[in-house]
């Protein structure tokens, strides 16, 4: 089959057409009102991070700081990757009976796909996601916690839990401290 060949300023004009329409999109973004975090120097002041947003897992405690974690392992068997290992022991209890007592909550954050599969597993609604982002160490063997031994209140950005600064589309979030 013959191909339909255009001539010289046919060409030149599809050209010309082509180059129009990729203008129209970068002038539409060009406009568009920007969000963008200048992160780290808004860190402490404008930065805002979504509430929901899966940071690192943690323990749910009561005001007297304990936790819900019964050591079922349904969060462990969950887990496709092996973040999660627990380590429990039988203990008799006051009424005699024999009940699981966690014993270790090894979290690996580093290996960790924030998946989200554990807690939707826990049925004693004992673990939950903050959305605590700033988890870099140096060392890799810091990035395994246990969960039962640490009490988390937040990291060292000022009202993360809450998603921090107000979300304001159509600025350079650049405020310095
Ligand atoms: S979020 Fe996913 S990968 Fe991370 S501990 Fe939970 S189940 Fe495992
Ligand atoms: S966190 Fe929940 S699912 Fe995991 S062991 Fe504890 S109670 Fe069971």
């Amino acid at each position: 089959m013959e191909e339909k060949k255009e001539s010289y300023f046919g060409e030149v004009g599809s050209a010309l057409k082509t180059l129009a329409t990729g203008l129209k999109v970068t002038m539409k973004e060009y406009f568009t009102p920007k969000s963008t975090e200048q992160y780290p120097e808004n860190r402490k002041t404008t930065l805002h991070v979504a509430a929901r947003h899966r940071g690192r897992l943690t323990f749910i405690r009561d005001e007297e700081g304990n936790y819900k974690c019964t050591a079922c392992t349904m969060c462990e068997k969950a887990c496709p990757n092996g973040t999660i290992r627990i380590l429990s022991q039988m203990v008799t209890n006051e009424e005699g009976r024999k009940k699981k007592q966690l014993v270790d909550y090894q979290y690996d954050l580093g290996d960790c796909m924030f998946c989200e599969l554990c807690t939707n597993a826990c049925g004693f609604g004992a673990i939950e996601f903050t959305n605590d982002f700033e988890n870099a160490v140096f060392d890799r063997s810091k990035l395994v916690l246990h969960l039962d031994k640490e009490v988390y209140t937040g990291g060292s950005l000022p009202n993360i839990i809450d998603g921090g600064a107000d979300w304001e589309v159509g600025t350079f979030n650049t405020k310095k401290k």
